[in-house]
């Protein structure tokens, strides 16, 4: 079957000219496929700015590893009843010289789709590890680093010497650092992806399947691979304090966890009352004892190393009162 995705650009609000009243209606139209396809859309200036901000972001990357405009802030991740950090996860940040601060959410998929992401991935691990290395070094840290692998990195033909490389080059133990994973399209089974991951994993690298349970949910992996720990994504957290489905969805994914001997992190936890449910479930769960982590605004946002410093030397974020 055959369908049709369109674009509209009105005359004149949207162009005086033919060519760039057609070149409207195309911007338009690929918002029509991205908007899943088989619709219309009709131009806006909004549209148009998004798209030349794309695009700009786009030719921008290439610029930005060279005059070092990514930074790695670090957000902790602690223990739900001790409130001390066993964890800190390593977030890129571009700091553009005109927009400022840009989210990863917005360039990372761009970096994904132009190959970007292998340099900035690279950038991102090293500076993690070579934090952490240094951290342990002055006595603040005896906790692993957790550092984003974008899928489009296990298409990367030396990755794991990279890996292995930075952790020489740092100083840093294989058992200080852990690497994050989404469950995404390239999560398939394929014998590529499953010797990677072992290979990581025989080097004494932990992996974390990040955004657990939301997108392609698929348990069939979890078995595969040599998985040590799910991140329940933040989608489950946000109203589990009101909705007594997202508590017992939770209750099953630990039950599950633990059936699988691996650990569990929620993240997303922005008020008391969402921790005093994650709280709560473990106790009416897991009949062995077993502690979790969360991670999430209501303990620290991602700061920057110097600040992050302060929190390490706290130890007990928000202690359990
Ligand atoms: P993620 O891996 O799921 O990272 C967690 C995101 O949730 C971070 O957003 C963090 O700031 C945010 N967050 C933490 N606590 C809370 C909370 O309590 N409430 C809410 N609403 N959000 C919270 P950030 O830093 O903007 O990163 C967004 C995404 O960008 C990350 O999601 C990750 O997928 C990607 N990303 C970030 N750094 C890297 C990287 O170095 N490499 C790769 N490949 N991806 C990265
Ligand atoms: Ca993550
Ligand atoms: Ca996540």
């Amino acid at each position: 079957s055959i369908t049709a995705s369109m674009g509209v650009s009105i005359f004149p609000r949207d162009g005086k000219t033919a060519g760039v009243l057609i070149k409207n209606a195309d911007i338009a139209m690929y918002h029509a496929k991205s908007q899943g396809k088989n619709n219309c859309q009709f131009y806006s200036l909004s549209l148009g700015m998004e798209r030349s901000k794309k695009l700009l972001l786009e030719n921008n990357l290439q610029n930005a590893a060279d005059n070092n405009e990514f930074i790695v802030h670090y957000q902790p991740i602690v223990d739900v009843n001790t409130g001390k950090i066993i964890s800190i996860e390593a977030l890129v940040r571009w700091v553009h010289p005109k927009f400022g601060l840009i989210s990863p959410m917005e360039f990372i998929p761009i970096a994904e789709e132009t190959g970007h992401i292998i340099r900035i991935g690279e950038f991102v691990l090293r500076t993690a590890c070579r934090q952490n290395s240094q951290w342990i070094k002055m006595g603040l840290s005896s906790v692993p680093v957790s550092v984003n692998l974008s899928p489009v990195q296990f298409h990367q033909p030396d990755l794991v010497e990279m890996i292995t490389g930075i952790l020489k080059e740092t100083g840093l133990d294989s058992s200080f650092l852990q690497l994050e994973i989404t469950e995404g399209a390239a999560m398939t089974d394929s014998n590529m992806v499953v010797s990677l991951l072992n290979r990581l994993h025989d080097n004494g690298i932990k992996l974390i399947i990040d955004d657990f349970g939301i997108g392609y949910s698929s348990l069939n992996y979890l078995k595969k691979f040599p998985v040590s720990m799910i991140k329940i994504d933040k989608f489950f957290i946000r109203n589990i304090a009101s909705n007594e489905n997202d508590a017992a969805v939770m209750c099953a994914l630990f039950a599950m966890a633990q059936a699988l001997g691996m650990k569990v992190i929620a993240e997303g936890v922005e008020t008391r009352e969402q921790l005093e449910v994650l709280r709560s479930l473990e106790f009416k769960t897991i009949d062995k004892f077993e502690s979790f982590g969360v991670q999430g605004f209501y303990f620290s946002r991602p700061v920057p190393a110097e600040e992050f410093i302060g929190l390490l030397k706290d130890q007990k974020l928000k202690e359990s009162v």
